[in-house]
């Protein structure tokens, strides 16, 4: 499949080759050169990729040129593809893009998910579409009402599917797959391919081709990378440090486990930081509320565990933090990607303790770039301490802060920060 380097090198209607001109894709991604022949040939698909890497072209592209070429039904638009998709994120994202595609071929498309009301989503399936792009509750539930008839389905996308087994959706997916016409062409998408996913593909896909591609495994040039080294009792202390004295924008913080979350979360907010927590065990409802306020600009920080925050897609975002380091390398790539989008400058700050030196080494080894791990800015007397490990400054009061919920400060670079002569309480002490 090496041979793809151009999309004119791939069998896809005058009208796609238009709209991917349109959209400014030159070429195909690597996932896209290799997954869309597979598809136009009608093989069932096993992929490894990530977000990211252009997946989302690399099926919806394939499957809207072969519904093209079949007219639909002129009566009922029925279901002929259904995409299933981990979060309501994703289901947006996913369902946008797809349209985005088949919009010139005229391609009804509809996302529907859960955690909103479920009236203006039959309204519109009532009309017919040609693409579904679902969560799997949701779409369970309105297969049960009656509102879903998956008899007419000629291709099935399983999306993240090893965020959906994740997130404990096994058993919809099961019933779904009940109501799934046969025979038709199953696609699945996963970032990683361990042994349940392989138990997936063996259940549900027709002897399938497998493809995989790198995950982006080079940072964008435009991310200034920084690492302090910290102490982990001293991690969410520094972390207010820096927001403050920084006056820092909008900030995602990723945090290894919920319980950490909430304490990250508190410990922000006792010190005046708008900040909120999402992650597993917070409602729907909640986390809708927290991304939207995000999204929106109005929340400053949010402090989210990596499934949680899955699938936030946000244009412009200053800062990016991995407040623990994550133990699969790959996924710094993916989380500092979430700042220094579309040309503008982000900061990627990762605060890592002994114990997660090892991590950092493996994160230069994958993305082959040196991260310099710097003191953590605890400034006296103008001059760095040289370890927060070795050499605890003594305790003082900081001021309150000031509190600007409706207008963010201007972005400053910390480093023109640290004359300040800050000496930090620490936090989490046992
Ligand atoms: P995805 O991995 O599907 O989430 O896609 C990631 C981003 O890459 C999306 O913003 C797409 O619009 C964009 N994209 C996908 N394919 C291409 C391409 N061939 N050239 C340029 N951008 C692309």
């Amino acid at each position: 499949m090496s041979d793809v380097a151009f999309f004119s090198d791939l069998a896809l209607c005058p009208e796609l080759q238009s709209t991917l001109q349109m959209l400014g894709y030159k070429k195909p991604t690597p996932i896209q050169a290799k997954a869309i022949p597979l598809v136009l040939r009608g093989e069932d698909l096993l992929a490894e990729a990530q977000t990211g890497t252009g997946k989302t072209a690399s099926f919806a592209l394939p499957i809207i040129e072969m519904l093209s070429k079949t007219a639909p039904s002129p009566e009922y638009r029925h279901v002929r593809a259904l995409v299933l998709a981990p979060t309501r994120e994703l289901a947006i994202q996913v369902g946008d893009s797809t349209l985005e595609y088949g919009q010139a071929l005229g391609m009804r498309v509809i996302s529907i998910y859960g955690g909103v009301r479920v009236d203006n989503q039959i309204r519109k399936l009532k009309r017919g579409a040609d693409i579904l792009v679902a969560t799997p509750g949701r779409l369970l539930d309105l297969i049960q009402q009656k509102v879903i008839s998956l008899a007419h389905l000629e291709f099935l996308v399983l999306d993240e599917a090893d965020r959906m087994l994740d997130l404990g959706f096994i058993e919809p997916i099961q019933k779904i797959m009940e109501y799934a016409a046969e025979p038709r062409q199953t696609l699945l998408f996963s970032a990683t391919a361990d042994e349940s996913i392989e138990v997936l593909a063996d259940f549900y896909l027709n002897n399938p081709k497998k493809v995989k591609v790198n995950p982006r495994n080079s940072t964008a040039s435009q991310i200034k990378q920084f690492a302090y080294a910290v102490d982990n009792s001293d991690k969410a202390d520094v972390l207010s440090y820096l927001i403050k004295e920084g006056k820092w924008g909008q900030a995602l913080v990723f945090v290894r486990t919920k319980k950490r979350v909430d304490e990250v979360t508190d410990y922000l907010k006792k010190e005046g930081i708008d900040a909120a927590a999402i992650h597993g065990d917070k409602t729907q409802r909640e986390r809708i509320r927290m991304l939207g306020e995000f999204i929106s600009g109005e929340l400053q920080i949010l402090v989210a565990t990596d499934v949680a925050a899955r699938g936030l897609d946000i244009e412009s975002l200053p800062h990016v933090v991995n407040y623990d380091l994550p133990n699969v390398p790959e996924a710094y790539v993916h989380r500092i990607g979430r700042t220094g989008r579309a040309g503008e400058k982000g900061e990627a700050i990762s605060l890592v303790s002994p114990a997660e030196r090892e991590f950092l080494k493996r994160i230069e080894g994958l993305i082959k770039q040196k991260i310099k791990l710097r003191p953590v800015p605890y400034i006296e007397n103008g001059a760095f301490i040289e370890s927060s490990e070795s050499l605890r400054p003594p305790k003082k009061k900081r001021s309150k802060p000031q509190r600007n919920k409706d207008k963010y400060p201007p972005q400053e670079k910390y480093e023109s920060t640290l004359s300040v002569k800050a000496v930090r309480p620490s936090l989490f002490k046992k």
